[in-house]
């Protein structure tokens, strides 16, 4: 790379590639240092809806994510217990028409790989793996100074700008908040990836193909939707639970899933326990996103290091990819003197983020409803029209984070 880097980013997820990426966009070199010396996923699906996808078209992502992701005809809710509908909402092309981008469901590990094909073919992007930030300071005088491991060998270096995509458990966050802990909700993921027939063979007409399905009950809820063109289903079922280590995914005892999923129904039973299903448990943590974001000493939190939210309603990575879009835009209007831009930043994507969690809470709030709540929930949702579902999604998939209204 020839061009002295305008920023330095901390991680290769989903924020800080598509940070990188939004950035070279702009004409403005980044480098990426990434303490994994691979980047690897393990198994695990993503929900894309239309205001990630937009965001990903403008960059040349969708294209390389080609084939690898599945577009589904509808999302359903059922009910776990007798395995009825309660309620479906097209996506498709309808819903393509009416949020003006696709609705996707792909791998984790088929979105970092086309992220950083991407990447790597910038000129303006240098990614460096195996480079573990073990320190970072703010510097008086602006910018930030970086300690970095590499192999055997520390280097030291400064950069005007530090945007941390260090994930849920930043440790660049203790540089701008007094609290730096994420906040485990309670809540655990369970996870998995089976054969679309084995899944079949288990479930039969409850589960389609081509839909994202979540099955509701007062103990759990479970999400089902084709990855890898169809050929296999994610499952990712949320259930309280305490799981002691701040680590992603464990592997654990299926037992104390298959008992909740089989009280419910025998058929959810058979499901987790199909041949192939290797089950990980992932524990879902928070980070309030009411908290500060940024220095104008230069430095920006994006992605979950800024705001994880748990994933009742599937909006993490979009709200990782609006970020890394908006930060970019901003900090092209003023090269060279990022503290107008960082916090143009946070003012544009705090009051969205922090609707998006309260969208998530409620979601937990009503998919985990027990008797009387739980029968007006039915109520309300049997009797909505398709139009009324997808107009309540308007806000939050319509929504353009690139928009000149919306920075
Ligand atoms: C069960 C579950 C289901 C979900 N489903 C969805 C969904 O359907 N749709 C959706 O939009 N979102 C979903 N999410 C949320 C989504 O996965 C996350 O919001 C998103 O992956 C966050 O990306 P990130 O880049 O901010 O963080 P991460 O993916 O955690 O990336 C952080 C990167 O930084 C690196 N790093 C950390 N510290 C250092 C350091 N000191 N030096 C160098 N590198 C470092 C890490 O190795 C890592 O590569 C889900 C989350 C969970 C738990």
């Amino acid at each position: 790379m020839s061009n002295a880097p305008a920023a330095i980013v901390v991680g290769a997820g989903i924020a800080g590639l598509t940070t990188a990426l939004a950035m070279a966009q702009h004409g403005l070199p980044v480098r990426i240092y990434e303490r994994a010396p691979e980047l690897t996923e393990v198994g695990a699906g993503l929900q894309l809806s239309p205001n990630a996808t937009r965001l990903l078209a403008r960059l040349d992502v969708l294209d390389a994510l080609g084939e690898h992701a599945v577009r589904p005809q509808a999302v359903a809710l059922m009910q776990a217990r007798s395995l009825s509908l309660l309620a479906s909402m097209p996506l498709g092309d309808v819903g393509e028409a009416r949020w003006n981008a696709p609705y996707l469901v792909t791998h984790r590990a088929d979105l970092q790989s086309a992220l950083l094909e991407r990447a790597r073919s910038e000129a303006l992007i240098e990614v460096v793996t195996g480079a573990f930030v073990e320190k970072s300071e703010l510097s008086k005088d602006g910018g930030a100074r970086l300690h970095i491991r590499r192999n055997e060998t520390i280097e030291d270096i400064c950069t005007p700008l530090l945007i941390a995509a260090d994930g849920v458990w930043s440790h660049s966050r203790r540089l701008i908040r007094s609290s730096v802990r994420s906040r485990f909700t309670g809540y655990i993921a369970w996870r998995t990836t089976l054969p679309m027939t084995a899944a079949k063979t288990a479930l039969g007409d409850a589960l389609a193909a081509d839909r994202v399905t979540a099955f509701l009950d007062p103990a759990f809820h479970l999400v089902a939707y084709p990855i890898s063109n169809g050929r296999a289903i994610n499952l990712v079922a949320i259930l309280p639970g305490e799981v002691p280590l701040d680590a992603w995914a464990q592997d654990a005892d299926d037992a104390p899933l298959k008992k909740v999923l089989t009280r419910a129904n025998p058929s959810l039973g058979r499901l987790a326990g199909a041949e192939g299903a290797r089950w990980t448990v992932w524990p879902v943590h928070a980070v309030t996103p009411a908290d500060a974001w940024t220095s104008p000493q230069g430095l920006a939190l994006v992605g979950d290091a800024a705001h994880a939210v748990p994933p009742f309603a599937a909006q993490g990575a979009a709200m990782a990819i609006e970020d890394a879009v908006v930060l970019a835009r901003l900090l092209a209007r003023t090269p060279g003197a990022p503290a107008p831009a960082l916090a143009a930043y946070e003012a544009a994507r705090k009051p969205r983020v922090v609707r998006v969690a309260r969208r998530g809470a409620f979601n937990r709030f009503t998919w985990h409803a027990r008797g009387p709540v739980a029968f007006a929930r039915n109520l309300v949702l049997r009797r909505r029209s398709e139009e009324a579902l997808m107009a309540d999604f308007d806000w939050l998939y319509g929504f353009d984070a690139d928009a000149p209204q919306n920075l």
